[in-house]
């Protein structure tokens, strides 16, 4: 087997929790705790990611052998690995929640490839860590098909995200109660390795400047910016400063990202924000079909709505706000937090203009334009219109000869269309002389726009077609959906019905358009 080097720097430099066993604890004056995955059943790898293969250096025919599938189920270790759960805490749903931690993930230690990339393994559903409280640590099938597609799928669409390696299933069952109604039901446990250069949070920072344990939080930092942040140069405060405002700005892009291709997190906690700026932990997150600002999947959320769609750049803004009341000890005024945060602002606002320009195929985005986006939303709200088949066929209007004609398959309802009409022709209207002015040639006009706006993404209603297909032991769905997400901007003949709106059936389907936070 290939032999992988691990340079496992975050057990080195930092501090361990010095007691062993996982019985539910709260940790302090250590930033993790050494704790083994639990063995399973029968582990078999049902599907991979070989792009992340081929990064961590791993020989594809490795994939499927049961030496490596024994590994990715956590029944056994290779040289070189020094598996721990981290120690982080977290604002759930605007309120501080003290101590979360790894409860079901173990890190297994920190690759470095063959290109000198350093990426850190974890196995998701793995079993207890001292973070695990009342629960099991373990997964289930469906979340974990769920994040093994997203993971993969927004890094073929240009989103900054976690990776997935594998999705293992473990030949255990793991009993849920998936509506929360009382009705716990045995079913398929799996495992994720996930996979990313850092799975540092928000909340890692959050729990010691909590407790008060700024020593421990200043090495976390420290640490945080020698291995991740290796090109920043300033020294002291300086550099905490000049630290903090790239992850503001990563932070923003991210988001912008989300924003262009329709993402919603679905559960924003300052513990689900990495500190690298990548989308991480996939749960009840869900695609915006017809473009809906107020929507979220998750019914946790249902009530406030606190992460839909449209509240996701401010909540992000918030949970960098957390973050920076976590940091201000190591800072002796404000104004350099305030100025990481007035840069989250100004990159968002940046991003949100290249989306803009992006999205309507134009050189640049004039401030006209930043309303004419504004109007458009609106507009494709009130008239249930389906944002990615919206967009797509956008770039198939001839701006000489505006129509409606290309957009007719993005509507959901057809009373809705015949009253939005007027006002979505008088739109395409000015749109289309905008364009007739621009500086793009036709073709670099379409060309832009169909790099940015997708022709497939992992609409709810297909990631649960591919579990259903799972839950018979039928993989196959999981595997055509991963090879359709592997060139979402390419018009794949043939995959057509990858490419259609939310079926009538998909409305009220658990799973298609509502998920719980059971996983
Ligand atoms: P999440 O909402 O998935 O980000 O999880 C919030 C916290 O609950 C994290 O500390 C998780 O590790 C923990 N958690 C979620 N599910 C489980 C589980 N089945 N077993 C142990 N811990 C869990
Ligand atoms: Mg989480």
């Amino acid at each position: 087997m290939t032999r992988l080097t691990f340079d496992n720097a975050f057990v080195r430099e930092l501090p361990a929790d010095v007691e062993q066993g996982t019985q539910p604890r709260q940790v302090l004056g250590a930033l993790y705790s050494r704790v083994e995955p639990t063995p399973v059943a029968a582990p078999r790898v049902v599907a991979w990611s070989a792009e992340m293969a081929q990064a961590l250096g791993l020989d594809p025919a490795e994939m499927e052998s049961p030496r490596l599938a024994q590994v990715l189920g956590g029944n056994a270790l290779l040289e070189g690995m020094q598996p721990f759960a981290a120690n982080y805490g977290g604002h759930q749903f605007g309120v501080w929640a003290d101590q979360l931690g790894d409860g079901r993930a173990i890190s297994l230690g920190e690759v470095l490839s063959p290109e000198g990339e350093r990426w850190e393994l974890q196995l998701k559903g793995a079993g207890r860590t001292p973070y695990s409280r009342g629960a099991d640590g373990r997964a289930v099938l469906r979340s974990s098909v769920r994040e093994f597609l997203c993971s993969e799928a927004m890094h073929h669409l240009g989103v900054p995200t976690t990776r997935a390696l594998s999705l293992v299933v473990t030949g255990d069952t793991v009993v849920r109660d998936m509506f929360y109604d009382g009705h716990p039901q045995h079913e398929p446990g799996a495992i994720v390795c996930r996979v990313a250069p850092s799975f540092i949070r928000f909340g890692n920072f959050e729990l010691p400047s909590a407790r008060g344990d700024i020593a421990l939080l200043k090495r976390l930092v420290d640490f945080t910016i020698a291995r991740d942040f290796p090109h920043l140069q300033e020294k002291g405060e300086a550099l905490y400063a000049q630290w903090f405002a790239e992850v503001c700005e990563r932070t923003a892009r991210m988001v912008a990202h989300w924003m262009r291709v329709g993402f919603v997190h679905g559960v924003m906690n300052t513990d689900n924000m990495s500190i690298l700026g990548l989308t991480i932990d996939y749960g009840p997150y869900g695609w915006i079909d017809n473009l809906d600002p107020e929507w979220t999947p998750n019914t946790t959320d249902a009530g406030r709505r606190r992460y839909r769609f449209g509240q996701q750049p401010n909540v992000a803004w918030w949970n960098l706000s957390r973050l920076a009341m976590a940091l201000a000890p190591l800072f002796s005024g404000t104004e350099p937090l305030q100025a990481g945060l007035d840069r989250y602002a100004a990159a968002y606002a940046e991003a949100d203009r290249i989306n803009i320009a992006d999205k309507l195929g134009l050189a640049v985005c004039e401030d006209a334009d930043v309303e004419r986006m504004r109007e458009l939303y609106t507009l494709l709200a009130e008239a249930d219109v389906d944002m990615t088949l919206f967009f797509r066929a956008l770039a198939d209007v001839d701006p000489a000869q505006p129509s409606l004609a290309p957009l007719q398959e993005s509507f959901y309802d057809d009373a809705k269309r015949q009253q939005h009409e007027p006002a979505l022709e008088a739109w395409l209207q000015s749109y289309a002389s905008r364009v007739r002015q621009d500086a793009l040639s036709g073709e670099q006009h379409r060309a832009r726009m169909r790099a940015a706006n997708p022709r497939y993404v992992l609409r709810n209603y297909l990631a649960q077609e591919a579990i259903d297909r799972a839950s018979e032991g039928d993989y196959s769905g999981i595997h055509e959906l991963l090879d359709v997400m592997r060139r979402p901007y390419d018009d794949q003949p043939g995959r057509e019905r990858f490419a259609r709106k939310r079926p009538e059936w998909a409305m009220h389907k658990a799973g298609c358009s509502m998920l719980s936070c059971s996983s």
